[in-house]
């Protein structure tokens, strides 16, 4: 179990691992729309600060979802081992599809640590 208590917020974004090795980014978001949680099942209502839960496969490929932040505390944030603050310029729209498309030996290693 990890303690790590703060939430990704507008300028911060964090980065850990799941127990698959996969990458997981969480970073808050204001909803465009309706999504679902699949910490609780119940909807993220529009123009609710959440958290993206996105994750980029060791092999490629990306997928995210919407999570209360709530709820990402009590699921994600617990489960990512090696879990970091990173600046939320790494994490804007965009970048880390296009670091989906490349295989994680890849990759540049240019993540800056937190501030
Ligand atoms: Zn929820």
């Amino acid at each position: 179990m990890y303690d790590f208590d703060d939430l990704p917020d507008s300028r911060t974004s964090l980065r850990g691992l799941t127990a698959d090795g996969d990458e997981a980014w969480l970073i808050r978001s204001i909803s465009q729309k309706l999504y679902r949680c699949p910490g609780c099942g119940k909807a993220v209502e529009i123009g609710m600060e959440h958290v993206i839960v996105q994750r980029i496969g060791r092999i490629g490929g990306t997928e995210h979802q919407h999570w209360h932040r709530s709820c990402a505390e009590d699921g994600p944030m617990l489960e990512l081992r090696q879990l970091r603050k990173v600046s939320a310029f790494e994490t804007r729209p965009g970048k880390l599809a296009a670091r989906g498309q490349t295989k994680a030996g890849r990759r540049r290693r240019d993540m800056r640590r937190g501030r």
